[in-house]
C-alpha cells in the first residue's frame, strides 16, 4: 500500500496526504526525474548518470568512444577533433548504459544538442530594448488578471517578438545548463511513440507558472491611466516596450536554443519542433519545479537538514514530477535526500493519517519576512504555514 495519496485541499490544491501513521524515518517516497542536468562548472567532475562528484579528479568514463568519433564524424561532416563532448562523463559503464538505455534512439540525438550548445556558446552582444511607454492610440485593452486574455496576449507577444530569433543577451553557463535540461525534457516527448504515455506527459501536471511571473513582473504603473491592463493590438514596438526585462532574458534564451538547435551545422542533426510554446511550457515549470542537486556529504548534521550546508556544490537540476505534490512547510516533515539520480523522502517526525507530507523549499533558516518574501518572489505564493503565522503574530 502507498504511504501517500494525492488529495485536494482548499485554497492549497493538490497534495500528498498520509494514508496511515507513519513512523519517524520513514522512505515514504522515491522520485525518479523525467530529465537531469549537470552544472556546467562542475561537468568535469560530474558523473551525467548518478551524479556521482569525483573532484578533484575528473570521470574517466566518456561518453563517446574513439570508435563513436570517426562514425559521428563521417555522419556529420565534422572534424573528428571537434568532436570532444569533455561535458559528458560517466562514473561506470554501467550509468554510461543505464543513460542510453533510457535514451535509446534519442541517444545521438543527445550528443548532437551537447555538440550544438557548445559551439554556439559565446557571449552575444545586447540589443538595444525599447523602454515605455510609447504614445498609443488603442481603444481596446484587456485586464492582467483575465488569465484568458493575458495568456493569448503572451502568446501573439512571443510570436511577434522572437519570429526571427533575434533577440540577443549574453548568454551563461546556467543558461547553457537550462538549455541542456529543456532538450533533454524534448528528446523524452520524442523517444515515445505513443504520446499519451510518454513521461513527458508528467511534466504537463506540473503546474506552469507563466501567468503569476509576468504578473510579478509586470510594471502596471507605464500607462497610469491604464493599471493593470495592456493594450489588445500592438507593434513589435509596443511589445518590447511594455515587456519587463526578466521576461525579455526568457525570450532570448530562447531564441538561442532554438537557433543553436535548428540552424545547419555541418550535417549535425537538428532538434525538431521548437516552438516558442513547448519552450515556455517546459520552462516555467522547470523554473519553480526543478531540484537542485547537491553533492552528497558525509556529515549526518547537513544530511539531516536535507543535505544541503554551505560547503557543498551544486552539480545539476533535475525535473521530478511526482515529486510536485509535495507543498511547502517552514516547518515541514518530510526531508528530501539525493540517492544517486533518484530522490528519496523521508519522514523527519511521525506523521498522522490524514496528515499532509510537506518538504521545504530551500533553506528556512531566514526571519519570516524574508522567507516569505523568497517564496513570493521566487515560487508566487505567500506562506502561511504554521510556523509562518505564528512567528508572524510575535512581530506584531
Ligand atoms: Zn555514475
Ligand atoms: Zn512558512
Amino acid at each position: 500500500m502507498s504511504l501517500l495519496e494525492i488529495s485536494v485541499l482548499p485554497g492549497k490544491g493538490r497534495c500528498y496526504i498520509a494514508t496511515t501513521y507513519i513512523p519517524v524515518g520513514t522512505v515514504i517516497h522515491v522520485s525518479e526525474p523525467l530529465a537531469t542536468t549537470v552544472s556546467q562548472e562542475w561537468t568535469p567532475e560530474t558523473c551525467l548518470w548518478c551524479f556521482d562528484f569525483a573532484y578533484p579528479k575528473k570521470q574517466k568514463i566518456k561518453a563517446v568512444t574513439e570508435q563513436d568519433k570517426i562514425k559521428l564524424s563521417n555522419e556529420w561532416s565534422v572534424p573528428k577533433k571537434n568532436l570532444a563532448f569533455k561535458d559528458m562523463l560517466f562514473c561506470s559503464e554501467n550509468c554510461k548504459l543505464n543513460c542510453q538505455n533510457l535514451l535509446k534512439s534519442e541517444w545521438v540525438p543527445m550528443l548532437a544538442i551537447h555538440y550544438r550548445l557548445d559551439c554556439e556558446f559565446k557571449n552575444t552582444c545586447n540589443v538595444p530594448t525599447v523602454k515605455g511607454p510609447i504614445e498609443l492610440e488603442f481603444s481596446k485593452w484587456i485586464d492582467i488578471n483575465n488569465d484568458e486574455a493575458l495568456s493569448a496576449w503572451l502568446n501573439n507577444a512571443w510570436t511577434c517578438l522572437t519570429e526571427d530569433l533575434d533577440i540577443y543577451r549574453e548568454v551563461q553557463n546556467t543558461d547553457r545548463s537550462m538549455c541542456r535540461l529543456i532538450a533533454a525534457c524534448i528528446l523524452r516527448k520524442q523517444n515515445s511513440k505513443d504520446y499519451n504515455l510518454s513521461p513527458f506527459q508528467d511534466l504537463l501536471v506540473i503546474q506552469n507558472n507563466e501567468l503569476s511571473h509576468f504578473k510579478t513582473h509586470f510594471d502596471s504603473s507605464l500607462y497610469p491611466n491604464h493599471p493593470q491592463q495592456l493594450p489588445l493590438h500592438c507593434t513589435k514596438e509596443v511589445y518590447l516596450s511594455m515587456m519587463p526585462d526578466d521576461i525579455l532574458d526568457v525570450m532570448a534564451l530562447y531564441c538561442f536554443f532554438a537557433r543553436t538547435l535548428t540552424k545547419p551545422l555541418h550535417k549535425v542533426p537538428v532538434l525538431s519542433d521548437i516552438s516558442h510554446e513547448l519552450f515556455r511550457s517546459i520552462f516555467f515549470r522547470e523554473r519553480a519545479n526543478s531540484f537542485g542537486l547537491w553533492e552528497m556529504s558525509n556529515d549526518e548534521v547537513a544530511n539531516a537538514s536535507g543535505g544541503v550546508s554551505d560547503d557543498l556544490e551544486l552539480l545539476g537540476f533535475g525535473i521530478y514530477p511526482s515529486a510536485v505534490y509535495f507543498n511547502h512547510s517552514c516547518d515541514a516533515n518530510v526531508i528530501k535526500v539525493r540517492d544517486g539520480r533518484s530522490m528519496k523522502f523521508i519522514s523527519r517526525r511521525m506523521i498522522d493519517e490524514g496528515e499532509e507530507a510537506c518538504i521545504s523549499y530551500g533553506s528556512v533558516d531566514d526571519d519570516v519576512h524574508n522567507r516569505r518574501q523568497r517564496l513570493l518572489e521566487h515560487y508566487h505564493f505567500l506562506c502561511q504555514c504554521i510556523r509562518c503565522i505564528q512567528e508572524d503574530l510575535i512581530i506584531r
